[in-house]
């Protein structure tokens, strides 16, 4: 058990196209649990300063805006949304510019701490459990969950999944940089590229979406068997 007032916490890790969205919410909805998507938290701050007219080199405006937003979130699997102080920034979190400049977020532990503060309160607010993804949500933000798990695929395959979301609208180039110099960025401060002690790291380059995420549905019999009669039928999904 973990001591998250016993309800089920579902923490997954991963690189940038490995599929942790599209898993963490197949999790979360087939189990009747709330879903949060932490990247979305760093790119919403990215939104933030950048609307302020704050330059990403500029570290104490990128700290202020993130420490003074307003930032709401949905936990509802099947209805994302995103605001920053009151303006819905959902579709405008997923452009490339803001995937381009949420490192000037990200590197900085300042805004780091700010935002894994939000993150766990969001966590210990919800009554019915959580599934959590991000990059330090197993080591940082919820090292206690029941279930720990890193999400990898090659570098190739998560390059050509990027590709096939953002379709016309990035080059190779692009790409490239969406997947490989993020990682390269994002694990300056953060470890997401081996699992931790008690993380169980499955590759999914080779798996469809329907058979990854039966194998986290799986996992969560195997390590947390104290919440499946809770979870019902829906959990042999
Ligand atoms: O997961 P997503 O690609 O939307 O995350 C956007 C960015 O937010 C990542 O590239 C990373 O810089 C940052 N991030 C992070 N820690 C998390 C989640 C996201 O640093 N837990």
């Amino acid at each position: 058990m973990n001591d998250l007032g016993g309800k089920l916490v579902i923490a997954i890790d991963g690189p940038s196209g490995s599929g942790k969205s599209t898993t963490s919410i197949g999790v979360a909805a087939r189990l009747g649990l709330r879903y949060l998507d932490t990247g979305a938290m760093y790119r919403a701050a990215t939104c933030a300063f950048l609307e302020a007219g704050v330059d990403p080199s500029d570290s104490a405006g990128v700290i202020r805006c993130t420490v003074e937003a307003d930032l709401q979130i949905s936990t509802d699997p099947l209805e994302q949304w995103v605001r920053v102080n009151g303006r819905d920034v959902t579709l405008a979190i997923r452009e490339p510019e803001i995937s381009t400049r949420v490192s000037a977020i990200s590197t900085l532990a300042e805004c780091r701490e700010n935002l894994v503060a939000r993150q766990r309160a969001i966590i210990e607010d919800t009554g019915s459990g959580i599934v959590a993804e991000g990059r330090d949500i197993t080591t940082v933000v919820a090292p206690d969950a029941a279930v720990r798990l890193l999400l990898t695929a090659d570098p190739q395959i998560r390059m050509a999944r990027r590709k096939r979301e953002l379709g016309e609208k990035v080059d190779d180039a692009g790409i490239a940089d969406q997947v490989l110099r993020r990682d390269r960025d994002d694990s300056k401060l953060v470890n997401f590229t081996e699992a931790a002690d008690g993380v169980v790291e499955l590759d999914c380059s080779y798996l469809t979406l329907e058979e990854t995420i039966a194998a986290v549905l799986s996992l969560v019999r195997r390590l947390a068997p104290e919440f499946v009669p809770a979870l019902g039928e829906q959990a042999h999904g």
